[in-house]
């Protein structure tokens, strides 16, 4: 099991959804068409990192894509990670909290219609400039926020449907327990206020009151604040369901390689999630990034630069091609490209080329 298996899987389901055999979606290029003009299609290699990556071959570099999102992943984690470390160091004052906001969900709620609630209620909760209560600005000032950055989880399950969350990690100062206890009260009773102006529902008010708005304090301790980055990146696409049974939309596509009576289910809920095309699944205020020295680039360019930048060319693959896709081997090179020598790897790819 492989991220280019599985998004082999994901190029299938989406061909069934496709009403122009010949306009093909983004993914369906991914890995398999070569870059108009591009001539070669090469292996190389980052001298930091172990394995390879495939120059001249078109990627789609989206989040609904299992090598993409990975890819974006990794990049976007260890921008996380730096500028958490950044923070941390500029005062020993300073701490990271996580903010996690959920609405109500349940098997009946459509993914595109619980984000609509969700993304616009968020909008409007950081918009509001009411002068009666606290708005979301001047509790931000309070905690002396210098910016903040999401990442959005979106996982399915069995028994409550799509839930799609954001944790927020807010860059501010360290808060007492009963300031933070403060915080959670008034930024839940706006977020009440707003999810209710858009139009939400709530059920049962003592419930959207314990779960809506959660808040954790990550302290000076390095281990927590790597811990962050490595829950964030995981927790948003593991391939396997949690403990909870929860799935995300890869373990979806997982699931739904299995020949089991759920496997048209597994897929027709992946397609709720790739039909999200402008999704975005990780994003830092205005400013923020620039703030700790990270140039910010949109994903299209962060991916094209992370292969661009000091790759060292290992060989042409462009002969091989026919035989790398018929029998998807790219999972393989890659896994491969780890521990063997460049001639090793082209041995085995030939290897391929009469079997059946
Ligand atoms: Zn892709």
């Amino acid at each position: 099991m492989n991220k280019f298996d599985l998004q082999n899987t994901a190029q299938n389901i989406v061909k069934s959804i496709r009403s122009d055999p010949l306009d093909l979606y983004p993914i369906e290029h991914c890995h398999r068409s070569p870059v108009k003009w591009a001539g070669k299609i090469a292996m190389v290699k980052h001298p930091n990192n172990k394995q390879a990556h495939f120059v001249g071959l078109q990627t789609c570099k989206k989040w609904h894509c299992p090598v993409c999102a990975a890819h974006l992943m990794a990049i976007r984690s260890n921008e996380i990670q730096t500028m958490i470390t950044r923070h941390m160091k500029a005062d020993s004052g300073n701490t990271i909290i996580m903010l996690t906001i959920t609405t109500p969900h349940c098997r009946r709620d459509s993914l595109v219609d619980l984000l609509k609630l969700q993304d616009s209620s968020i909008a409007w909760m950081k918009n509001q400039k009411s002068k009666k209560i606290n708005t979301y600005k001047d509790l931000m000032t309070e905690i002396e926020s210098v910016g903040e950055l999401f990442v959005r989880e979106v996982v399915w399950s069995n028994r409550s449907g799509w839930n799609p969350h954001r944790h927020v990690l807010l860059f501010c100062k360290y808060q007492t327990d009963s300031d933070l206890e403060k915080l959670q009260k008034e930024l839940t009773e706006l977020f009440i206020k707003a999810y209710r102006k858009q139009g939400g529902k709530i059920p049962k008010i003592s419930d959207f009151r314990q779960h809506s708005i959660k808040l954790t304090q990550y302290s000076g301790d390095n281990a927590h604040t790597r811990y962050i980055a490595r829950y964030l990146s995981k927790s948003a696409f593991t391939y396997f369901p949690s403990n909870n049974g929860s799935m995300t939309p890869f373990a979806l596509l997982e699931s739904s390689r299995h020949d089991n009576e759920k496997s048209m289910q597994y897929a027709a809920l992946y397609l709720e999630f790739f039909n999200l095309q402008r999704l975005s699944m990780v994003r830092a205020s205005p400013g923020l990034k620039k703030k700790f020295g990270i140039v910010d680039k949109t994903d299209t360019e962060a991916i094209e630069q992370s292969i661009s930048d000091k790759m060292v060319y290992i060989d042409d693959i462009t002969p091989y091609m026919s035989t790398i896709l018929k029998h998807r081997l790219f999972g393989k090179i890659r896994q491969y490209s780890a521990t063997m020598k460049p001639a090793e790897m082209l041995a085995m790819i030939k290897k391929y080329e009469y079997a059946a």
